[in-house]
């Protein structure tokens, strides 16, 4: 039996997109150009005409959101434990403290239960993280926001084509960031979007994302802040504006085989599954907990070994170094933690077959001997 190897993810690119991008190529305009304008169009026009800015990454478009948001010393910007830890990076990038919050374990996004409790008068801004793809309640949230007038920074790296109530996330909210890198439903390689609210300065957003640069029709520049280099490439606008064709196809087929999961895993197997979300969720991930006693690197090995590719996301964050030097210790968060060493992200991408998935449920009924 030697099958390929299947990984827990990999980007669907079409004939047309590779074309398009050797287009780029050729045209001697490959930096910042007609098809980040372009590519910011699309991304407007899916997002209720909402104002969008793209970036070279998620990461930068989360920094960029805080500095337009004013957070920075002295400030707290309260977060799951449970995410790729860039979310908490930037908060410290911009100066501010992170206050973490933990999860809902069924959900394994923040506690919305425990979120006021952490909200204090240092309090300037929550991320919340849509993990997986399944989006935190947005009525709940923006209701705690609203009424501690807190801004939101939606860490929607993961939720593009998932939804709220029927819209697409994105339509509506505070800042809503986005990341296109290369394991998101929507990619362009590196790259990301945040859609902006209606009283913030987009000409700002657009500074803070190249170096602060102001140019004026005579020539002439200024610089009155401090900008990045945050732009995106032509070449890789072109990979997103052929992705967009693609996303509600994407996220439909995410959701056939997510499904599929769940016929095919049997409960008799003690794995903990996700919610078994199929409106708003865009399954960009399929998670699942491995009971109690298995060891999860031997388990991922044993996988590897018969060519199925599984990942960890992620372990909870305020036990890395970083975080651990700040103060943060292990059983601060009790579900982040449990979650965070059991997880383990099986095979799901919108180019695997059915068959793919059985192959996957056999081989871990086989290692959990059921
Ligand atoms: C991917 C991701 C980011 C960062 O995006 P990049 O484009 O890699 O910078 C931030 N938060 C979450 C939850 C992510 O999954």
């Amino acid at each position: 039996m030697n099958l390929p190897f299947l990984p827990f993810t990999r980007p669907s690119i079409d004939e047309e997109t590779i074309a398009d991008v050797a287009n780029v190529l050729r045209s001697g305009w490959i930096t910042s150009g007609p098809k980040v304008q372009a590519f910011e169009a699309a991304l407007s026009a899916y997002c209720g005409d909402r104002p969008v800015r793209i970036f070279n990454s998620g990461t930068a478009t989360l920094e960029v959101a805080l500095r337009l948001a004013g957070v920075g010393a002295g400030d707290t910007v309260i977060t799951t434990p449970l995410t790729w830890v860039a979310t908490a990076n930037v908060i410290l990038e911009v100066g501010a403290t992170p206050v973490f919050v933990d999860i809902d374990p069924v959900t394994r996004n923040i506690d919305l239960d425990r979120l006021e409790d952490a909200i204090t008068a240092q309090t300037k801004a929550i991320i919340p993280v849509d993990l997986a793809g399944l989006p935190v309640d947005r009525d709940r949230l923006y209701a705690i926001a609203g009424k501690h007038v807190l801004r939101v920074i939606e860490d929607a790296a993961q939720s593009f084509g998932a939804s709220w109530k029927g819209k697409p996330i994105g339509t509506d909210g505070d800042f809503v960031s986005f990341s296109f890198h290369a394991n998101k439903n929507l990619t362009t390689s590196e790259g990301g979007a945040l859609v902006l609210p209606a009283d913030i300065d987009s000409g700002l957003c657009e500074r803070l994302r190249l170096q602060g640069v102001q140019r004026f029709p005579d020539g002439g520049m200024d610089v009155d802040v401090l900008g990045g280099k945050f732009n995106m490439t032509d070449i890789a606008a072109a990979i997103g504006l052929g992705q967009m064709k693609h996303i509600a196809a994407f996220t439909a087929r995410r959701r056939e085989l997510a499904r599929r999961y769940f016929e095919r895993l049997a409960p008799s197997l003690g794995l903990e599954l996700p919610p078994a979300d199929f409106e708003n969720c865009n399954w960009h991930m399929f998670q699942v907990l491995l009971p109690t006693g298995i060891d999860r690197g031997a388990f991922i090995a044993a996988l590897k070994a018969q060519g199925i590719g599984v990942g960890v996301h992620y372990p909870a964050l305020h036990l890395f170094s970083l975080y651990r030097s700040l103060g943060f210790r292990a059983g601060d968060f009790p579900h982040a933690e449990r979650i965070g060493a059991t997880t383990i992200t099986l095979p799901l991408f919108p180019a695997m077959a059915d068959a793919d998935v059985d192959r996957v449920c056999t081989a871990i009924a086989t290692l959990l001997g059921k």
